[in-house]
């Protein structure tokens, strides 16, 4: 590529939107532009790196025996009524109407149209295992979009999603999958940690979050540095807390069937009366995966753990529960909180909420057919002033696994992978026929990796004051080639023009700016956009027959013989 004929975007200044270092090199490096809050240009330089990604995960979906389709970005409501999801999903599925009046979404995911397919193409256990992948463009109307493209409204996903005879079938899957990840994610030069989340529907670890270590990601992870264990801090809580807090928490954890003498346990493992006036609780439920999960958080203090995690909740988008979960009542405070997710129901204000009453909450939950399976609460409700955050109390606390203790660091989930079981195929009825001619349902997985995120989550690792440093595998270019005085200079033009054209034909990414730039400018453009290589050509070296070479994260350049050049780079 020459630089004359290719497009280059970079700017001085960062727009005042963006927080965050990665969203202000992308658009400083001008790979996007913002079109509407979450929704981008992918512009020519950043496109060539996206495309880079996709190419990484394209083949390591193929090597792991996924097969490439694409389905439609506008999907039929019909599909979200069939599984249920119409009315759970809530306002970040983006519903919309034709000129018939009739229902559709922009997919924020697909697994109602692959069980959709499934159901018309697989007969058999024969045809099974199977396993479909896309590339694809979904928009979720997120509350908050922000952070360019890691938390973008229109974004690019890989979305894979697997059909297995049986759930023996899908461990062996999920455990490729899990594989084919981590040989994308250290493609890409990232360190990460593959942390386990929510467990699926079908009990086990039944799903992985891939948590790029940032400190500006948008989640907490929950690990032992002595050991495997990690875990997304709502996966993290429950078990540590059990493992640290003893059997009262246990039972309460695991004890399915709350009514009026659960309220008591509350009370017992507070510490505290049972007239204790509570200033809200938040009753959240798992609407997207698994099994329903309700979560009630309680808030006494201002500054209380729980009220850390009200807190994230309230703010939607904020933070992970606001998509996995769907509140569907608050009961005093937070202020500001709308109301139930979907239901649009109002949001009931009780005065005077103390421990005891609260349990008939829990009571009504359950008899509206939700299942509690992860009440946590804090280890005692801590003081307002001797819990500044939800780090302290889980930091510190022994591993699960009994290996060590406890750290907690941020991440930015890059993909996750799932292990669904029947629950698509059943609500949507796709059966096969197994070796005794029986109708089963199949047994599914999905596998999603954010392809744009994992640029900005990228950049979060890698940049310094001068812009981004690219991990070579997902770089807009390889090499950059900035002759001194293209224009001026015959020699310079011609030793530039051949080290181009041997990098070319040795399929090196190389780009030559030739666009006649002084020499700080071209510098600043590279470094800004983050090229990994640098050869600069002038004619004061190519007197001794020497180029400069520069890396992107080298202070200074060397000097190489011309000759050399190439095989230095390539
Ligand atoms: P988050 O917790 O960050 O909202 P998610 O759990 O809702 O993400 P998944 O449903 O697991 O996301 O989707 C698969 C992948 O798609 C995620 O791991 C993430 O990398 C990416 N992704 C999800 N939402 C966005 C978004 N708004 N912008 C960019 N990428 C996203
Ligand atoms: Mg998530
Ligand atoms: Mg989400
Ligand atoms: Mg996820």
């Amino acid at each position: 590529m020459k630089a004359s004929r290719f497009f280059i975007g970079t700017l001085k200044e960062a727009p005042a939107d963006a927080e965050i270092v990665s969203h202000q090199l992308m658009v400083r490096a001008g790979m996007i532009r913002r079109v509407a809050g979450g929704i981008y240009d992918y512009m020519p330089m950043g496109l060539r790196s996206i495309r880079k990604v996709e190419k990484i995960v394209r083949e390591e979906m193929e090597r792991a025996g996924a097969i490439e389709l694409l389905m439609p970005a506008v999907q039929p409501a019909e599909f979200w009524q069939e599984s249920g999801r119409w009315a759970k999903y809530g306002p970040e599925l983006l519903r919309l109407k034709d000129r018939h009046d009739r229902d559709f979404v922009i997919g924020p995911t697909h697994e109602e149209v692959i069980t959709d397919i499934a159901r018309r193409e697989i007969k058999s256990y024969r045809q099974m295992p199977i396993n479909f992948y896309q590339i694809q463009t979904k928009f979720r109307d997120e509350i908050r979009p922000r952070f360019g493209v890691m938390r973008g409204r229109e974004f690019i996903m890989k979305d894979a999603y697997s059909f297995d005879k049986d759930v023996d079938g899908l461990k062996i899957t999920y455990q490729k999958m899990y594989d084919a990840y981590s040989a994308v994610f250290n493609r890409m030069g990232l360190t990460f940690r593959a942390v386990a989340a929510d467990n699926g529907s079908i009990g086990g670890t039944g799903s992985h979050e891939f948590q790029v270590i940032a400190d500006t990601g948008e989640d907490e992870i929950v690990y032992c540095p002595t050991s495997d264990y990690a875990a997304n801090i709502e996966a993290a809580e429950a078990p540590a807390l059990i493992a640290t807090r003893g059997a009262a928490t246990q039972a309460l954890t695991k004890t399915p069937t709350p009514g009026k003498a659960k309220c008591e346990d509350v009370a017992e493992l507070l510490g505290i009366p049972l007239e204790t006036t509570i200033k809200s609780v938040v009753m959240a439920v798992d609407a997207a995966e698994g099994p329903t999960k309700i979560v009630l958080l309680l808030v006494r203090g201002d500054h209380s753990i729980n009220e850390v995690k009200v807190t994230k909740l309230a703010g939607l988008g904020d933070a992970r529960m606001a998509t996995e979960h769907e509140i569907i009542a608050t009961f005093g405070t937070p202020p500001g909180y709308l109301g139930p997710i979907g239901t649009k129901q109002p949001v009931t204000v009780i005065a005077d909420l103390t421990v005891a009453n609260m349990a008939d909450f829990v009571v009504g939950a359950n008899e509206a057919g939700h299942h509690i399976t992860g009440v946590n609460w804090g280890r005692d409700l801590p003081e307002p002033d001797q819990v500044a955050d939800i780090r302290e109390v889980v930091a510190g606390d022994a591993s699960p696994d009994g290996k060590g203790v406890l750290e907690i660091c941020r991440g930015i989930e890059v993909g996750q992978v799932f292990q669904l079981g029947t629950k698509y195929s059943e609500a949507m009825n796709a059966t096969y026929l197994d070796e005794s001619g029986k109708p089963q349902p199949m047994v599914m997985g999905c596998y999603g990796i954010g392809v744009t995120r994992v640029l900005g989550a990228a950049i979060e690792q890698n940049y310094d004051a001068r812009g981004i440093i690219w991990p070579e595998a997902i770089a807009p270019f390889e090499v950059v080639v900035c002759p001194m005085g293209y224009d001026r200079s015959e020699s310079v033009r011609a030793e530039a023009d051949r080290i181009y054209g041997e990098l070319v034909a040795a399929g090196i990414d190389v780009i030559l700016d030739d666009r006649g730039e002084r020499p700080g400018v071209m510098f600043a453009d590279w470094e800004l956009i983050g090229v990994p290589h640098r050869l600069v050509i002038g004619d004061r070296g190519l007197k001794e027959s020497k180029v400069e070479y520069q890396g992107r994260r080298d202070t200074e350049a060397t000097l190489l013989p011309v000759g050399e050049a190439v095989a230095h780079v390539a």
